[in-house]
């Protein structure tokens, strides 16, 4: 058969250039040796979740601790999965956690000489190599239709073999000269295939470089690489662009470790010698006694917009994800409390081999950390830009006063030095925990452990004495005397030696005006809590009345 008139009426193209050229035009990159090239290349399928997250550390961490390149490529072969705004929102995500791209789609780069980083505007690379794979016999026309192709697989599944198309049930791999020209003139549509040169007999050790050696089984399947409508598949657009983007390490996850057999025959029909490549683990969670991964449907905490609607603090969910990552990160951590994560040696060996668990509650705890050794300016600065995008219009005029927004998280925080308080989590948390600062009257949680008289005596008690330039002692001292009129130990010494004598201890007593005034049975520093509101603001708040009826009102 002639197979390069083949080649040319199956890809007619006038002005493709020749394999070849692409060598120049993307040339060997000009880095040290050892310099990792790597890439996130998603779908624009608007779904970015965790995993991508924790590919994409992956990927920029071993690039950038090596001199190396991170880059972005839009792998939009599938037009139905395409998503408007997918690839903004990838772009979106992976700031807000300050992972940056060296180059790539969308990033305005002087590195940008690989490109286009859109798979769809490579389109001629493709075609000029599937010509090539042609007029060497590694490639050819099928014509099958969908329902025959749907016929194929029952019988597979019926004898239970392997479904898929390869060996005798190949039906267009050994059509005639005669048969294919005819096709063709009966203009039927036809994608073309990869003649596969592998067996199944065959078994070989590939190197994983986070699995370690992995024994692979050839690859047999006739897959499509150029479909219908001209464009082609995943699989061979990523073998020839990992090629001329010339990257050096592909960090994906394991979902695709099946597909390696067809990407390694792929680099090898090409004459291309392939990246190395790092499966990584699936993220699992417990879900009750059992280890599970991660699902799209059970779990909202897959999505990376979870993340941001609920403010964690993106620092936070880097360095946890650090943590899953290299199980020595949190101990280099613990060591190096204010070290940048980026100084610690991160090791793609160093990745767990299988299920990375996943532990939100843990994720939490980081994040808290994190809140905890921002200053309030920072911390007002955080909390602001999530307000600014996900808040209320009340958050939002409520965060317009920033002196007084900073006075809070003075107190909320702790002022300086080791004593931090850790009560933020997250924005939303944060948020919400210093709305009893602004409501005329707080909204009550907490329930009063004590009748309506001693809730009265104690606020009635202590509204008529309180004055906002009373320092904490003094404060203290008015408390202790308003305590011991509504019937509480005023000295925690007394209480303990004759708790039947009173009501409880002063602290007791303190609870009944803390919860008057902030909602909540513990707070930090009330003394400090009431000078902040004001005067005002905090009689209010002391009417009893009011506040057992919306006391009552809200716990019951
Ligand atoms: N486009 C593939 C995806 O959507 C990327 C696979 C790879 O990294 O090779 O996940």
């Amino acid at each position: 058969m002639d197979l390069k008139k083949l080649a040319s009426r199956l890809i007619p193209d006038k002005n493709l250039l020749p394999p070849e050229e692409y060598e120049k035009i993307y040339p060997e990159r000009d880095i040290d040796k050892g310099a990792e090239v790597t890439r996130l290349a998603p779908s624009p399928t608007g779904f970015i979740h965790l995993g991508n997250l924790y590919s994409a550390l992956a990927d920029e961490r071993a690039a950038h601790t090596s001199g190396g390149i991170f880059y972005l490529r839009i792998e939009d072969t599938d037009e139905k999965r395409k998503v408007e705004g997918a690839v903004e929102s990838v772009i979106r995500s992976l700031k807000y956690f300050g992972l940056k791209f060296d180059e790539g789609a969308e990033i305005d780069s002087p590195l940008n000489k690989y490109g286009p980083y859109y798979q769809r505007q490579r389109a001629e690379i493709y075609r000029s190599f599937v010509k090539k794979l042609i007029e060497e016999g590694l490639a050819y026309p099928c014509f099958c239709t969908a329902e025959e192709l749907d016929a194929v697989r029952e019988k597979q599944t019926e004898n239970k073999q392997t479904t898929g198309y390869y060996g005798a049930y190949a039906k267009c791999r050994n059509l005639s000269e005669e048969q294919i020209y005819k096709n063709l003139d009966e203009k039927k549509p036809f994608v073309i295939r990869l003649k596969s040169q592998g067996s199944i007999e065959n078994k070989f050790t590939f190197r994983d470089a986070i699995k370690g050696d992995i024994t692979v089984t050839e690859n047999d399947q006739d897959v499509v690489i150029l479909k219908s409508d001209g464009i082609p598949t995943y699989h061979f657009a990523h073998a020839i662009d990992d090629h001329f983007m010339r990257t050096t390490l592909v960090i994906r996850g394991e979902e695709w470790l099946s597909s390696l057999p067809i990407h390694l025959e792929l680099h090898k029909v090409l004459g291309f010698k392939p990246p190395r490549y790092a499966h990584t683990c699936s993220l699992m969670k417990m879900d009750g006694e059992t280890k599970r991964k991660l699902s799209k449907r059970k779990d909202p905490e897959l999505s990376l917009d979870y993340y941001r609607k609920a403010g964690y603090y993106p620092l936070a969910v880097v360095k946890y994800l650090m943590t899953v990552l290299n199980s020595n990160f949190e101990e280099w951590s613990l060591k190096n409390p204010d070290a940048d994560y980026r100084d610690f040696k991160f090791k793609i060996d160093k990745m767990g081999k299988s299920g990375a668990l996943f532990d939100l509650e843990k994720l939490c705890d980081v994040s808290k950390t994190e809140i905890s050794k921002l200053s309030a300016e920072e911390c007002y600065g955080f909390l602001n830009s999530w307000v600014e995008e996900f808040g209320t219009d009340t958050d939002k005029a409520r965060f317009k006063d920033k002196e007084y927004l900073v006075k809070i998280l003075n107190l909320i925080m702790g002022t300086g030095g080791k004593k931090r308080r850790k009560d933020i989590e997250r924005a939303e948390q944060g948020v919400r925990l210093i709305e009893y600062f602004f409501d005329d009257l707080c909204n009550h949680y907490d329930k009063f452990r004590f009748d309506d008289k001693t809730v009265t005596a104690v606020l009635e008690g202590f509204a008529k004495v309180y004055d906002p330039a009373d320092d904490n002692s003094a404060w203290f001292a008015k408390l202790k005397a308003v305590a011991s009129n509504a019937g509480f130990a005023a000295e925690m010494s007394e209480w303990k030696a004759h708790p039947e004598n009173y009501k409880g201890s002063v602290s007791d007593a303190a609870e009944i005006l803390r919860i008057a005034i902030t909602g909540k049975a513990n707070s930090p520093d009330l003394c400090t809590i009431m000078g902040i509101l004001g005067k005002e603001r905090c009689l209010k708040r002391l009417n009893s009345e009011n506040c057992i009826s919306l006391n009552k009102a809200q716990t019951e």
